[in-house]
């Protein structure tokens, strides 16, 4: 059986600009690093591993080649395998896209007991791709885990954290989670494991090898998303300084502020 972890590249830094024309992050040249929720998938992968003597661990990304980066840093922490999606076909993929993308790589891979994913992106940060997958996939799911108290051979009993309780539910095998930063912290890559898998090579996968072949459900054709307008929110710093006697300021405070639509 497999421990699946979907991974994701995201910016290193809150500093990235926008194309103003295409609407798209302007990704060259800034530096990369794991999504921070993403390492905590990845710890607790390898932590439900010892649950599972036979199970072999394996991080998967749909990203540039460059995110074969993340991957290496997933083997530096202990994951066994890894997998590269990345394709001219998936370019423009919105988040239905993404999952979709995802779910037939799964389904290539096979084998697949336990999907994990971070709870969100510090980019998209839709929290919406782990969830899809397991639609996709037809397959339980839940989000929100701050705890794996029980594992069974077929089965697992997770803690969701909700607004104002926590619930404790267990989900059969295969089954997708996604878990939040309460669950584990997670482990530093290793100088050791770095020169021990330098030579585990990275599997790479495109359309071709998918059970779902056509480009039209792929990519920006795959998705029913339609960005009309991103925009970096535009900053209105104007000062004014009155003066007056206190009833008159009062006054003019109250029509500046219904001028404005603050006040009825
Ligand atoms: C119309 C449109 C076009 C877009 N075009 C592009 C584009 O051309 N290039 C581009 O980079 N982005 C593009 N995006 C953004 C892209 O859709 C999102 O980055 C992607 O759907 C993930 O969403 P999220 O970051 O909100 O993930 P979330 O739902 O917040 O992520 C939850 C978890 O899912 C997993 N996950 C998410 N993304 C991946 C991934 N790629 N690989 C593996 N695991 C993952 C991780 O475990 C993560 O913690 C586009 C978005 C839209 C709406």
């Amino acid at each position: 059986m497999r421990i699946l972890v979907c991974i994701k590249q995201v910016p290193g830094t809150t500093q990235v600009d926008i194309d103003e024309k295409t609407g798209v992050l302007k990704r060259d040249g800034v530096e990369s690093k794991i999504n921070p929720y993403d390492l905590y998938a990845i710890e607790t992968a390898l932590r439900l591993k010892a649950h599972w003597p036979e199970a072999t661990t394996l991080a998967l990304t749909m990203g540039p080649p460059q995110a074969e980066q993340s991957l290496r840093e997933a083997l530096m922490m202990g994951i066994d395998e890894v997998a590269l999606i990345s394709d001219r076909a998936f370019a423009g993929s919105d988040v239905l896209a993404t999952a979709y993308t995802l779910s037939q790589a799964i389904q290539a891979i096979g084998d697949t007991g336990i999907i994990l994913c971070g709870q969100q992106t510090t980019d998209g940060d839709t929290a919406q791709v782990g969830p899809e997958i397991a639609e996709f996939l037809d397959i339980p799911h839940a989000t929100n885990i701050s705890a794996i108290p029980e594992c069974q051979a077929n089965a697992v009993t997770v803690q969701v954290d909700l607004p104002t309780t926590e619930e404790t539910i267990r989900l059969p095998l295969p089954c997708l989670l996604s878990v939040n930063k309460g669950i584990h912290t997670p482990r530093l890559p290793s100088f050791k494991r770095k020169k021990e898998t330098r030579e585990v090579a990275v599997r790479r996968m495109t359309l071709a090898d998918f059970p779902d072949t056509d480009p039209d459900h792929y990519g920006l054709n795959g998705s029913p998303t339609n960005v009309v307008r991103i925009f970096p929110p535009e900053h209105h710093v104007t000062r004014e300084t009155w003066e007056g006697s206190s009833g008159e300021l009062a006054g003019r405070l109250c029509t500046y502020l219904r001028d404005a639509k603050f006040l009825v």
